[in-house]
C-alpha cells in the first residue's frame, strides 16, 4: 500500500512551511497558484467527521492565520479555501490522498482557477523559493 502523500511530505519536511503540536502547513508539489498551501492535521486522519471539535477548530485557526498572511503580507487580494475530506483521487495523475486538509488559494486580481487546468508541478527549487518567501513572514 502506498504511503499517504501528505504524510510523506510531512516526514520529508522540505515542503513544510509551518507546524505546531497538531497542524502542519505544506506546499503541494502540484500547485494551482503561487503560495498554494495545504493545512493538515499532523496525525493521519482521513475524515473531518472523525476529528474531535477542538482538533478541527485548530485546523481553522491555522487557516485564518495563513489567510491573514496571504492577504496582509504576500499581496493577495483575497483567499479561497477548499476542505478535502476522505479519499481524493487527483484526475490525470496517480495521486490519491486520504488525509483531511484545507487547501488555501490566494487570489491576485482575478479569482484563482482551481479546476485543475492551471495546475503546475513545482520542482525542488520552486518549492524552496516559495518556502523562503513564506518563512520571511511566519
Ligand atoms: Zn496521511
Amino acid at each position: 500500500m502506498k504511503e499517504c502523500l501528505i504524510c510523506k511530505w510531512m516526514r520529508e519536511k522540505e515542503n513544510v512551511v509551518y507546524y505546531d503540536d497538531s497542524i502542519v502547513v505544506i506546499i503541494p508539489e502540484l500547485s494551482y497558484v503561487k503560495y498554494h498551501l495545504l493545512i493538515c492535521p499532523k496525525e493521519h486522519i482521513e475524515s473531518i467527521f472523525d476529528m474531535p471539535k477542538d482538533e478541527y477548530i485548530k485546523l481553522f485557526d491555522v487557516m485564518k492565520k495563513i489567510g491573514k498572511l496571504m492577504e496582509n503580507k504576500l499581496g493577495a487580494d483575497a483567499t479561497r479555501y477548499t476542505l478535502n475530506n476522505n479519499h481524493l483521487r487527483v484526475s490525470k495523475s496517480s495521486m490519491h490522498i486520504k488525509h483531511v486538509h484545507i487547501q488555501v488559494f490566494p487570489c491576485f486580481g482575478e479569482l484563482t482557477d482551481i479546476t485543475g487546468t492551471q495546475r503546475k508541478k513545482l520542482n525542488k527549487e520552486e518549492i524552496s523559493e516559495t518556502k523562503k518567501e513564506i518563512l520571511k513572514h511566519v
